[in-house]
């Protein structure tokens, strides 16, 4: 097992990163900026070191100053949670070349599922399911008005190295259809500097299912069951459940043998999440994300299963410590991404926290680095706590949740708690009856 630890994060993921290794007497090495220097990652592990000023592109992306931590502190393995580094091949590769262990799956896994247009093409080799579109990036305007002819209106144009919610237009008509070619593409090469783009066609209330995926060195692939993503905003998450209130037992049995069969014929190693869309009781295969996910305590909850303490297991080259029959799915688990940001408008809203008190009791999870006194910069993710509830069902669970939520102090800055407040009375979302749209469709009643 690894002796040191250094975490390429900050925030709610980098202490829960901390947590894992300290249960495991890893001791942990922080990385922070400037403006971090009194955060509580940095307080809460054994060792810490500066990696560069507040903009994240000069530190938590900056990668000669997160490797050269690593080798000032001797640290053996680099955690790069979700965000940031944690999809970047070439990280992988680099923390490699230095002799470190890049705690994550192989660099050409990463490398393969970060550009949509390749992990379209590898899924359907795998035998997974697309959504239909277009097999290869289209190249104009014409071409893409001819698939979209073929594969019926609404579509959606996506770019290959979109992500986060970004790059994705929706397109209901062709008169529309070559504007939004060209901004897209615009957009694309600005936010990701590539902007080849592809078709989808954009499938009406589906539901946003995915399936986590646990791999070895050995050629073991495990699921533990499966996340209902489907409350959106923007194309981001904004509370997830496991498992899906939409799904009955041949549905959740059909996707998981889908997804370990896909990942055993890739060999596929340590934490995946295989992404799906679901309509009319059929899955479409949408993107791969090759790392840990910000919704993965629901997950935890339902199975018992510590995913660091496994993920980080995985990268010493152990084999899993769990087979298929050991994963068993007990109760429900609901998580609220809670923001800093006005509940109404979204605008963001860094300061100072003046007050906090999180909910406990029986069963709640608050996962997050704030304290009173902590000024929440302007400069990241909005992000500042998850809170994560499960009980014996899902009524109980919301019950729970509303009860936790109500609790919930954190004063000084706007968060969107009374947003969650609301979701948790609200009918449809009890009877579990939403899809992608249903929370923007409800947020526009308001306007
Ligand atoms: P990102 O990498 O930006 O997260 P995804 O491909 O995972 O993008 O899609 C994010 C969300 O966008 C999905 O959960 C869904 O709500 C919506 N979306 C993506 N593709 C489609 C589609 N073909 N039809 C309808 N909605 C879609």
């Amino acid at each position: 097992m690894f002796e040191k630890v250094l975490i390429a994060n900050r925030g709610e993921i980098a202490l829960r990163i901390h947590r894992a290794c300290r249960e495991m007497g890893i001791r942990t090495v922080a990385v922070h900026s400037e403006i971090d220097a009194g955060a509580m990652h940095v307080r809460l592990a054994d060792e810490s070191v500066c990696i560069g000023p507040a903009p994240a592109s000069e530190s938590y992306l900056n990668i000669p100053a997160i490797v050269s931590a690593a080798e000032i502190s001797g640290a053996e393995a680099i955690h790069p949670g979700y965000g940031f580094l944690s999809e970047n091949a070439r990280f992988a590769e680099i923390v490699e070349e230095h002799g470190i262990t890049f705690i994550g799956p192989s660099s050409e896994h990463i490398r393969l599922m970060g550009d949509k247009l390749v992990a379209r093409e590898k899924a359907a080799e795998l035998g997974l399911p697309l959504v239909p579109g277009s097999p290869e990036a289209v190249e104009s305007p014409e071409q893409a008005a001819s698939i979209a002819d073929e594969i019926g209106y609404p579509v959606l144009l996506k770019a290959a190295a979109g992500g986060g919610g970004r790059g994705m237009t929706l397109v209901h008509n062709a008169d529309d259809l070559a504007g939004a070619f060209s901004r897209t593409q615009h957009e694309a090469e600005a936010a990701f500097g590539n902007g080849a783009l592809y078709i989808e066609k954009y499938l009406v209330k589906p539901r946003h299912i995915e399936v986590q995926i646990c791999g070895d060195s050995f050629g073991n692939v495990v699921h533990l069951g499966e996340r209902d993503c489907s409350v959106q905003r923007r194309h981001q998450k904004v509370v997830e459940e496991a498992l899906s209130p939409a799904l009955n037992d041949a549905a959740r049995a059909r996707l998981g043998d889908m997804a370990v069969s896909a990942m055993k014929k890739l060999g596929y190693t340590n934490l995946g999440t295989v992404e799906f869309l679901y309509t009319g009781d059929e899955f479409y295969f949408i993107e791969m994300n090759t790392r840990l996910q910000v919704e993965h305590p629901v997950t935890e909850l339902v199975t018992g299963i510590d995913l660091v303490r496994e993920q980080i297991r995985l990268a010493t080259g152990a084999p899993l410590s769990f087979g298929q029959k050991d994963v068993r799915f007990e109760g429900h688990a609901i998580e609220c991404r809670i923001t800093a940001e006005d509940p109404e408008t979204f605008m963001p809203a860094p300061g100072t926290v003046t007050s906090f008190h999180p909910p406990g009791g029986m069963s709640v999870r608050v996962d997050s680095a704030l304290y009173a006194g902590y000024a929440v910069p302007p400069n990241y993710d909005s992000l500042i706590a998850k809170l994560i509830v499960h009980g014996r069902n899902r009524i109980e669970c919301m019950m729970r949740l509303r009860r936790a939520l109500e609790e919930f102090v954190i004063d000084g800055i706007a968060t969107t708690i009374p947003l969650h407040q609301r979701l948790m009375a609200n009918q449809d979302f009890a009877n579990g009856d939403y899809d992608v749209a249903w929370l923007e469709r409800l947020l526009a009643e308001d306007d």
